[in-house]
């Protein structure tokens, strides 16, 4: 998906997606890590709120719901 939406983008735009996915934070409750959206394979750009998603932890490799914030 992420593949997709980054193919119709220009540079500039890529880089913001990018920085903007990185600042959104979401706590692994299986083993604290903290991972931003960009880390678990997906994108969030121009959004609000704290979404929670069910995701497969890169650290742990456990899946499990992250609720994302934004930082920074
Ligand atoms: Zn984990």
């Amino acid at each position: 998906m992420r593949g997709f939406l980054m193919w119709f983008m220009p540079a500039k735009m890529k880089q913001a997606a990018e920085a903007e996915s990185r600042q959104w934070i979401g706590v692994c409750n299986h083993c604290g890590s903290e991972n931003s959206i960009w880390d678990i394979g997906g994108i969030r750009y121009g959004a609000a709120g704290r979404p929670t998603k069910l995701v497969r932890c890169p650290k742990c490799r456990k899946p499990g719901a992250h609720t994302f914030e934004k930082r920074g």
